[in-house]
């Protein structure tokens, strides 16, 4: 076995002004490609009144227009290509979002991106503890999406062996064969894969203490601690997180390294923005808000500043306690189409009903009405209630109302002025979007 700690030492211990540099060295000249090859983006930065020379600090990203996943999609199929089929040099593969709400968003990758891909994977797999001559049981889909190919080139890559197991429902036995007869060291999947498998695999009697197995690698999907401990427990592993998007090729794009404390970012590949997703401004390092991902290195598909959606935080120390330099995202909380932001702070409807649920006296409705009064925001929260009787009884009503405030200040940093309301008052949105934000958040500021 290895004993080097990293696959590409040079590249994930660069001092972090260097990686910096860098990062602006790169965003700089992918700018000016983008700007003077792709008629989408020079059409895009015309219309903002923005050039490649404005781009002088790595801070001047902010004066690029984002890329919103609609616009986006508005350039497919291939809008968004620095280079087509035929082109010298030209993409040899791409992958897609699924499409689900609306076209696929292509990526299309030359070889030089593929290269590029396969050391991140492989930075990411070594990070996570495989060596060469180690197994990867990869339970990743092999297809549109990238989860399978990304790790099958990590693997190779480090000269480890994969195995393209894929994510069919119909592998799942196959699976747990597979750890025990080949002597699979480490596993990549979703963690409700992971935990269905590792369910039946208790079933059946396999005592995973009697294998190879050491690691596991799960993402794709927001996953609490409660399930990483019994991931562990069901396989007797150790369980990291990792995070990527197809968009971007990923997997290779976030991954956790030893002290499980945030997932490092290979920041000369990615440069990663967070932002109030309501104004669109840099959150304070460390705060949470809506990431954004610039891709660095990219060269067959320009992606500048998409809004990912995703909530969750970023921040860079100058060098981890496992040596390595570059910054880190939090676990991804949620989506921010769901989380509304008051007095600078985020908030999810689910932490208000976290901090509600504890309340016998609630039902489960309740309503966040966000407004601006004298340029601050205020903040109501009308809150249904089982029993009729407690709206009348005012010393009841008033003590209610207080405790819940303060549960809510507890989660969400925010202080609601709660109103008990009657059962079954409020709006309540038809079948399964009951829990949806628009059904539990007025935000009266935007009219
Ligand atoms: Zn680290």
């Amino acid at each position: 076995m290895s004993d080097r700690k990293f696959f590409n030492e040079e590249m994930e211990t660069l001092p972090k002004d260097k990686l910096k540099t860098m990062q602006l060295e790169r965003l700089k000249a992918i700018v000016e490609r983008a700007y003077s090859q792709n008629q989408f983006y020079r059409d895009l930065y015309d219309e903002a009144g923005v050039k490649p020379s404005d781009i002088r600090a790595l801070e001047d990203i902010q004066k690029l227009p984002f890329l919103e996943k609609k616009t986006v999609r508005a350039a497919y199929p291939y809008g968004m290509a620095f280079k087509k089929p035929g082109d010298k040099d030209g993409p040899v593969e791409v992958h897609a979002t699924s499409g689900t709400t609306g076209k696929s968003v292509p990526v299309f990758a030359t070889k030089k991106d593929i290269d590029y891909w396969a050391d991140l994977n492989a930075r990411e797999l070594w990070m996570t503890g495989m060596r060469p001559g180690d197994i990867l049981m990869n339970c990743y889909g092999y297809g549109m999406a990238t989860g399978g190919f990304g790790f099958h080139y990590g693997a190779m890559a480090m000269d480890a062996m994969a195995i393209p197991m894929g994510s069919d429902a119909r592998q799942y036995d196959r699976m747990i064969d597979f750890i025990v007869d080949f002597g699979v060291t480490s596993m990549c999947m979703t963690p409700s894969v992971g935990l269905y498998v590792g369910g039946k695999a208790r079933e059946r009697g396999v005592d995973f203490k009697d294998t190879k197995l050491k690691f596991g690698l799960f993402g794709a999907e927001p996953w609490p601690w409660e399930t990483r401990m019994k991931l562990e427990e069901l396989f007797n592993i150790t369980a990291y997180d990792e995070f990527g998007m197809t968009e971007f090729l990923g997997p290779g794009m976030t991954c956790e390294c030893e002290t499980r404390d945030g997932m490092h970012a290979w920041a000369d590949a990615f440069l990663v923005e967070c932002i109030n997703p309501d104004t669109g401004e840099w959150m304070p390092e460390g705060k949470d808000g809506e990431l954004v991902w610039t891709w660095l290195t990219a060269d067959g598909t320009a992606m500048i500043r998409y809004r990912s959606r995703d909530l969750s935080r970023v921040w860079w120390e100058d060098r981890c306690a496992c040596g390595r330099t570059h910054p880190k995202i939090a676990a991804i909380k949620g989506r921010s189409d769901d989380a509304v932001s008051i007095r600078g702070l985020i908030v999810f409807p689910s932490q208000v009903e976290a901090a509600l649920v504890k309340f016998p006296e609630t039902g489960a409705n309740f309503r966040i009405i966000v407004d601006r009064k004298n340029d601050l925001d205020t903040f109501d929260l009308k809150v249904e209630v089982k029993d009729a009787s407690i709206l009348s009884d005012s010393a009841r009503n008033a003590a209610v109302s207080r405790e819940m405030a303060e549960a809510v200040k507890t989660i969400t940093g925010n202080s609601p002025k709660v109103e008990l309301v009657a059962a079954d008052s409020l709006p309540r949105a038809s079948g399964g979007e009951s829990k949806t934000a628009s059904a539990r958040v007025e935000d009266r500021r935007k009219k």
